[in-house]
């Protein structure tokens, strides 16, 4: 069967080959450890379960979603008042706040609801692959901008060329960031505003990891920018904070024009979120924030075990203060590539090549705080045996 041309052109998962050599190896009865994913392994707090169950046996939540395209009036209503609390924005539940089945199915959405065939969309090397995928379905042109350690992983505008900034329609932004961990600041945001103003360029802030932060990093919205509503939505999750990615639930905010048009494309595709799993969401805004300090204080303990562990191997880096990942230089004289396989081939052990989220992330591989503390110290124990 012949399959669309938007889909071949996406390029293959790139954990491909290393998936079959994972297969392989548990085959041969290998312990394999996995440090490559980020979907935390803790489960959902009881009480959100609880919320799901109770809401789950009312036969009126087993209708379509009410308010359908929107998710319901109380979950946006709560979305509007967790930002402001969190963040200090204030939104208007009824035309800025949409639900959404995850984050990543806003991506996709951003671009269906603002792209037009041919126009470029500016994402960033490295990047989360699923950008990359959501403006080739849409018909966009993916535009690669790099973020280099240097400039601690942000995108120096001046540096666009001219005339792909005024070719662009669209830009994919991410801090903290997947994969580098890197932070945004309020003066990046300024910035950000600016140059999207000055191009009418609109900015998809892609912010699942906003509350997955350390030592002391200040939790940010791209919302708090002036003029930001201006320009753009931001796109956040469940997910993260509160171990829920396999609930699919998110939502977008912002510029309210992108979110009418956004739920136009909701309205015509999904239908919305099914409701218990929205009253479930509203739980966990409104009463487990505590939850995300106690996982906040596992990753620290278990990042101090990793950066740790690769000090004593002599890989010595100044760690950004953001996600649940640790993107870690190889040793001198390696690629990427050579130190994953070689973590692979001789400890068993998993994690993702740079070289995965763009060609600027060659000289990194990225590693995941979201196993459990004892396979994460026998990774660490087999990584110093063998690179002592
Ligand atoms: C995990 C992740 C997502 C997906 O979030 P969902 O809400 O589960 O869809 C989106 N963007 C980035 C950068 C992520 O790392």
């Amino acid at each position: 069967m012949q399959i669309a041309d938007r889909l071949t052109n996406i390029p293959p998962y790139l954990f491909m080959e290393l998936r079959k050599k994972i297969n392989k190896a548990k085959a041969d009865g290998i312990d394999v450890i996995s440090l490559a994913i980020g979907d935390p392994v803790e489960a959902t707090p009881d009480s959100i379960i609880d919320e799901l169950c109770a809401r789950a046996k009312d036969p009126e939540n087993h209708r379509y979603p009410i308010d359908e395209e929107k998710g319901m009036l109380a979950f946006r209503q709560e979305v509007a008042r967790w930002y402001h609390s969190r963040y200090g924005v204030s939104l208007d539940p009824g035309s800025e706040v949409l639900g959404l089945i995850g984050s990543k199915e806003g991506c996709h959405h951003f671009v269906l609801a603002r792209i037009n065939p041919g126009d470029i969309v500016l994402m960033t090397d490295p990047g989360y692959p699923a950008y990359r995928a959501s403006i080739l379905m849409g018909g966009g042109e993916p535009y690669n901008v790099p973020i280099l350690a240097e400039n601690r992983y942000l995108p120096v505008f001046e540096d666009i060329p001219t005339d792909i900034a005024k070719k662009a329609r669209g830009m994919f932004l991410n801090y903290p960031n997947n994969p580098t961990g890197a932070c945004a600041t309020r003066v990046f945001f300024d910035r950000l505003v600016d140059f999207a103003r000055q191009f009418d360029i609109a900015v998809c802030y892609d912010n699942p990891y906003s509350e997955i932060l350390f030592e002391g990093q200040e939790r940010l919205s791209f919302l708090m920018a002036e003029g930001a509503k201006e320009v753009g939505i931001e796109l956040n999750s469940l997910s993260k904070p509160f171990n829920m990615c396999g609930w699919r639930i998110g939502m977008a905010a912002g510029n309210p024009d992108l979110i009418a048009a956004v739920s136009k494309v909701k309205e015509n595709s999904d239908s919305g979120i099914f409701n218990p799993i929205q009253y479930a969401g509203i739980h966990a805004l409104k009463h487990e924030a505590r939850f995300i300090e106690d996982m906040l204080s596992i990753y620290e303990k278990r990042r101090e075990m990793v950066l740790k562990a690769l000090g004593k191997i002599g890989i010595v880096f100044d760690a950004p203060k953001g996600t649940f990942y640790l993107w870690v230089p190889v040793p001198k004289g390696m690629t990427s590539l050579e130190f994953t396989n070689r973590l692979f081939d001789k400890a068993a052990v998993v994690v993702a090549a740079g070289t995965a989220y763009g060609q600027y992330g060659e000289g990194y591989i990225r590693i995941s705080l979201t196993v459990p503390d004892n396979r994460l110290a026998e990774a660490m124990a087999r990584i110093e045996r063998e690179f002592a």
